[in-house]
């Protein structure tokens, strides 16, 4: 393809196919746009950022909002005029801001009001959306973006000579596991993950379908693979602000939501809760699970409750532009819930010996590396972190899984999160996922605890349902009887709740360092 075409080229193409069909949708207010509307809010924003706000090409621009139409149309804007766009979580405080803006080097921060407290302290000149009842001079570095943009003619817009090769965002990894790490993302990335999933994902034909963004957009799951690759392929894209089932519902609903595109603990909710009957689902014909390993078990009973549609898993990560493999839909055939499908058109992957770093057969297991256009430039001021991960071109997912015979991909879970027995290695997402097929338990997180004979044994938190009288035994005795020995939970604590990052991510490490916390105190004792 054209080494020119940029991101917004793509966009703009699909505005001319088909101006008039719904582009972006609030789901709150029902306000929209359509493709027309957004080429023409993408060129002005542009325009203001280059003109209002001194937007040049290779300049970083932050975005720490919830979603909401205006998220994606200013992340366009910046690609627009050749600028990086980069995303925090809308949650972080005032230090984790301010400590990837000074990574990222941001020039121009973009948020909402209700965040202006947290972001004045990072002296940066700042955008503020939707805030027409705020006063226009409130602070000296405070632009309102409806001022920013009133006036401004997208005849003004000046496409930069933009190539595909050039870096259009730089997103930040979710720091599951670590410290979040800066990940260039250019153009052709984009471009590939959106493409790739363009004549398989949806085998009814482009354009028409109605898919849900609650997938928060800071993330590349919510701004790659849903708004980005939706909006390329001509669907409409329902933008939610937060994440409550109810809404989610109530949405799917409203506006006849095709496509769910979610992540694990939406789809433990939509398993577990079974469905209230309150609203009309029946519009939705397809479900994608992504972002952590969900156990076949839930993906069983979410098909039976919604028996229209097609319920499959994805995998991706932020390094891979949000893409590796997702299962084809099956049009009703038997499926092997459990894969996270075959790798994505133009996508190549390979297992291999964690230590030899030899290539394996299938239904190894090993580590997952894959290759091919949609992978990261690198690690942004991270050459050691880089070299570690991007091998003779081949990235290291850090993901341990297997090809089946037929090149269906399984991923078990991450090498660092194993859980170390002896000479055993136990993956917390399998414990994990037997635990929730037990009918009584809504939510389960398994970590490892220290032993001074084994080194490491699993120990799990679990959320009961209300009415259940489950009691540790009970729960032990369950796993017990369907796992080696070593597998065995030497402990269950009865919790309210499992921590879980914006992006669904069970947040392992944070119970691990609190275990770790309280063995310590009462050592001292
Ligand atoms: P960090 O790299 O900063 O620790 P992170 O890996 O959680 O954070 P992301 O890029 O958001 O950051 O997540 C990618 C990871 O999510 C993958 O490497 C994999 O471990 C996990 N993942 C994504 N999809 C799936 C899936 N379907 N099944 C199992 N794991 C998945
Ligand atoms: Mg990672």
């Amino acid at each position: 393809t054209d080494p020119n075409l940029s991101m917004t080229d793509l966009l703009f193409r699909r505005a001319d196919a088909c101006p008039n069909a719904l582009a972006l949708v609030d789901a709150a207010t029902g306000r929209s746009l359509t493709f027309a509307a957004l080429r023409s809010a993408i060129r002005t924003t542009a325009a203001a950022l280059a003109t209002r706000a001194g937007v040049r090409p290779g300049d970083a621009v932050l975005l720490v909002a919830p979603n909401c139409v205006l998220y994606p149309v200013c992340v366009f804007a910046a690609t627009a005029l050749g600028a990086v766009a980069t995303t925090a979580n809308p949650l972080y405080t005032t230090r984790e801001i301010a400590k990837q803006a000074a990574d990222a080097r941001v020039k121009l921060l973009i948020t909402v009001p209700d965040l202006l407290p947290t972001v004045t302290s990072l002296n940066l000149p700042v955008i503020l959306l939707d805030s027409d009842d705020l006063p226009a001079s409130a602070t000296p570095n405070v632009t309102r973006y409806s001022d920013l943009v009133s006036g401004v003619d997208e005849a003004a817009y000046r496409r930069p000579p933009t190539k595909q090769s050039d870096t259009a965002a730089l997103f930040y990894s979710s720091g599951t596991t670590g410290e979040s790490k800066g990940v260039i993302l250019t153009h052709r990335n984009f471009i590939a993950t959106s493409t790739m999933t363009t004549s398989d994902q949806d085998q009814r034909g482009e354009g028409g379908n109605v898919c849900l963004c609650f997938v928060p957009m800071f993330h590349i799951f919510g701004l790659a693979v849903i708004t980005f690759a939706q909006l390329q392929r001509g669907n409409t894209v329902v933008v939610m602000s937060s994440f409550a089932m109810d809404t989610v519902m109530w949405a799917v609903e409203r506006y006849r939501v095709t496509h769910l595109l979610c992540v694990p603990p939406v789809m433990i909710a939509l398993a577990k809760q079974g469905m209230s009957g309150r609203h009309d689902l029946s519009s939705l014909r397809f479900i994608l699970s992504a972002a952590a390993p969900l156990g076949k078990d839930v993906m069983e009973v979410v098909a039976k409750n919604f028996p229209n549609a097609d319920i499959v898993q994805g995998y991706g990560m932020t390094e891979t532009c949000g893409i590796i493999s997702f299962e084809f839909p099956t049009n009703g055939k038997a499926r092997r819930f459990g894969s996270t499908g075959a790798l994505a058109t133009g996508v190549e992957g390979k297992v291999v010996d964690v230590e030899t770093l030899k290539h394996l057969p299938p239904n190894q297991l090993g580590e997952i590396c894959v290759r091919g256009p949609h992978i990261m430039q690198g690690y942004f001021n991270n050459v050691q972190a880089t070299d570690f991960t991007i091998k003779q071109g081949w990235l290291h997912t850090g993901d341990l899984g297997y090809f089946d015979e037929k090149g269906q991909l399984y991923v078990v879970d991450r090498l660092k999160e194993l859980i170390k027995y002896k000479g055993f290695q136990i993956a917390p997402a399998e414990l994990e996922g037997l635990l929730l097929s037990h009918p009584e338990i809504l939510d389960a997180v398994v970590i490892p605890f220290p032993d001074t004979e084994a080194g490491e044994v699993p120990i799990a938190y679990v959320v009961r349902s209300p009415s259940s009288s489950l009691i540790e035994v009970d729960v032990q005795k369950f796993i017990e009887s369907q796992v080696a020995y070593y597998k065995r939970l030497k402990r269950v604590t009865f919790v309210e709740g499992v921590p879980k990052s914006a992006s669904g991510k069970i947040l392992r490490r944070e119970l691990i360092a609190q275990v770790r916390s309280e063995q310590a105190i009462s050592s001292k004792l």
